[in-house]
């Protein structure tokens, strides 16, 4: 038996992001070809890191979101 409670869940790891703050969540996906977005992080010059969302499939990539003035984390 398959435990209640839900929907199924997709094969491809949803990137959700969290706020800390607020605790509001979010799914992102490609709209090219509906995707979840993976987690990934970008080196800038400078050294510092930028969390990104990446296109499994190479359509692209986005910035990680910003709530409360700071990046949402991805437990991913
Ligand atoms: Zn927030
Ligand atoms: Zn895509």
């Amino acid at each position: 038996m398959l435990p209640t409670g839900g929907h199924q869940e997709a094969e491809t790891t949803m990137a959700t992001y969290t706020c800390d703050k607020c605790g509001m969540s979010v799914n992102i996906s490609c709209a090219s070809c509906g995707k979840a977005l993976e987690d990934d992080s970008l080196e800038k010059p400078d050294g510092s890191k930028v969390q990104i969302s990446k296109c499994p499939e190479g359509h692209g990539k986005v910035k990680s979101p910003l709530c409360c003035g700071q990046d949402m984390t991805c437990p991913v």
